[in-house]
């Protein structure tokens, strides 16, 4: 069987996460920016170098254990440089890079610490989704913990105004309170498993199976915040626990995150 983690922050993962990750089938992450190594006063040069490193090093680390790495760049909510405007500026031609399948992780986060201004964030949020659009590449967007539906409610109104393709939208951090919402949409909803999130393997198996399994994708959100690199291997155990085919599994913890990102 392949899996595939389809949101990491891909520094937090050591060799010790690669190689567990690497012995429990999963074949290829797809690592996300979020704060570019320093935490406050970043530069936008800082988000081109961080995805450069992500593409030739962190690449190079994972393909040890024969693991892709595929990466997504943008402007975080919570990693905003403080001459924001210039990586607006440069994103659109950075994008078309082959060798960058989409814009994330973006969004609202009211407890960023880099931004804190809700306006700034709707700014840089929707000027990414046209930069997204006019490139034809995926974007994945955060939901902040708390009042989900309300974040999501927003989020499809933005993503009808700018005229985005839901199928080109990943909502993350989805839980029960608002999959249904997101697929209902059109969207691809994001379940990510993190003990902070309160959403464990079984629980994120019994939303795929309950749930639009065509647009549903599972993820760790490896990063700074404590977290599970084995997140999707334990949901693929939970998944099997419930009677679901090796085949089902396989859609949605591979196939599914390939389909969203137009990996071929
Ligand atoms: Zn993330």
């Amino acid at each position: 069987m392949k899996l595939m983690d389809c949101h990491v922050h891909i520094p937090a993962l050591n060799q010790r996460d690669l190689e567990v990750m690497a012995l429990s089938n999963v074949k290829a992450v797809i690592a996300h920016t979020s704060e570019p190594e320093v935490y406050k006063d970043i530069p936008s040069q800082s988000i081109f170098d961080f995805a450069e490193r992500m593409v030739s090093f962190h690449a190079w680390r994972a393909a040890k254990y024969y693991i892709d790495v595929y990466v997504c760049t943008c402007v975080s909510m919570v990693g905003v440089p403080v001459d924001y405007e210039v990586a607006l500026a440069r994103l659109p031609e950075f994008v078309k890079r082959p060798d960058i399948i989409g814009l994330g992780e973006v969004g609202f986060e009211p407890n960023s610490a880099t931004c804190s201004d809700l306006a700034v964030q709707e700014k840089i949020l929707r000027a990414q989704m046209d930069i997204a659009r006019d490139a034809d590449k995926t974007i994945d967007i955060h939901t902040p913990l708390t009042d989900k539906p309300k974040w999501v409610d927003r989020y499809l109104g933005i993503i009808a105004e700018h005229k985005v393709n839901p199928a080109k939208v990943v909502i993350d951090h989805a839980n029960e309170t608002c999959v249904k919402m997101i697929t209902d949409a059109g969207c691809w909803a994001g379940i990510t498993i993190q003990p902070f999130r309160k959403v464990r393997a079984p629980e994120a198996a019994q939303m795929v199976k309950a749930g639009n399994m065509d647009l549903i994708l599972v993820d760790s959100d490896s990063g700074i915040p404590e977290s599970d690199s084995l997140a999707v291997p334990k949901t693929a155990l939970e998944m099997k626990r419930l009677g679901m085919t090796e085949a089902d599994i396989e859609k949605v913890l591979w196939d599914n995150p390939r389909r969203a990102y137009g990996i071929a």
